[in-house]
């Protein structure tokens, strides 16, 4: 177990346990700092805060997870300690969840096409908050057409699946500005997922000139030789090494849990200080 897990989802996007939920899991296993980094949403927060003062070794920082894309690339960052009340961000983040209401309908209409109808009033009944990818693979294993979530995404609603929709997103760069905006850090999420470890190296110190943080050196599943790589990589370009579980409680076989993945102490001291905050503030 690790002392710091700054990824982790709730009911909030497309995790499974309330706030409340997470935050006792991550208290009781003595975790002293999580991040609650929600897709497009902030909505788990007030409650995470509420739940955590019943764990007084427990500090939450508020965050959020945004989407963004270069041609043929998915790439998603994290932004810690934003300013979340600011009307302008809260405005924004309603519109990225209208886009997702209305990709996921997409998503639905192309797998009835299929042959594969869901029910869209199930997907709604699924997503509490911001619907995502996954309320329509439950939705879709609750049917029967396949047997694990990964299964959906494999064959269907994957990037290249033929059942998936696009919804506009932002681009990397406009992404980490929208989080410094509202002064958050910015840390760029599983850097492995988006591709090449080349266009990874390419695209850092332009993401860092526009203000980016960190990137995730620790996560989910990567092997010890993928974190070194990673380490090196966040050096290389004066990034910090942050990281998480990216827990969403779907209860998979393998799925890492909050707090078994997850960066230093030292780092989250680091993302305090740069944000301001006295270190003593930690709990
Ligand atoms: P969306 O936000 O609707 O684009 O859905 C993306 C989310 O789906 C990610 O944050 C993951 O939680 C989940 N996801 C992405 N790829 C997979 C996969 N291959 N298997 C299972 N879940 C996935
Ligand atoms: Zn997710
Ligand atoms: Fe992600
Ligand atoms: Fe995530």
């Amino acid at each position: 177990m690790v002392e710091v897990d700054l990824h982790l989802h709730t009911t909030a996007s497309d995790g499974r346990l309330t706030p409340s939920e997470l935050v006792s899991m991550a208290g009781n296993r003595g975790l002293k700092v999580i991040a609650i980094t929600d897709h497009d949403s902030t909505e788990g927060l007030a409650e995470a805060f509420l739940a955590a003062e019943q764990f007084p070794d427990l500090n939450i920082i508020p965050g959020i997870e945004l989407s963004s894309d270069i041609p043929g690339k998915e790439i998603h960052l994290l932004g810690y300690f934003l300013d979340y009340k600011n009307e302008k961000f809260q405005q924004t983040l309603t519109e990225f969840r209208e886009g997702r209401v209305d990709r996921a309908k997409r998503m639905v209409q192309n797998l009835e096409a299929m042959g594969l109808p869901v029910s869209w009033e199930r997907v709604l009944e699924l997503a509490d908050g911001a619907v995502g990818r996954p309320h329509i693979a439950q939705a879709m294993l609750e049917k029967g057409y396949i047997s694990t979530p990964q299964e959906a995404f494999a064959k269907y609603i994957g990037r290249n699946g033929p059942a998936y929709a696009e919804r506009p997103k932002l681009t990397p760069v406009d992404g980490v500005k929208m989080i410094r905006g509202v002064g958050g850090i910015a840390v760029m999420a599983h850097p492995i997922e988006m591709g090449e470890l080349s266009d990874l190296r390419e695209i850092l110190p332009t993401l860092r000139d526009a203000g980016l943080s960190g990137i995730e050196v620790h996560y989910g599943t990567y092997t010890q030789d993928q974190i070194q790589i990673l380490s090196s990589i966040a050096d290389d370009n004066g990034l910090l090494q942050c990281g998480g579980t990216d827990y969403h409680a779907l209860g998979t076989p393998g799925e890492k849990e909050v707090g078994m993945v997850g960066p230093t102490i030292e780092i989250a001291r680091d993302l305090y200080k740069l944000a301001g905050l006295n270190i003593d503030s930690l709990k």
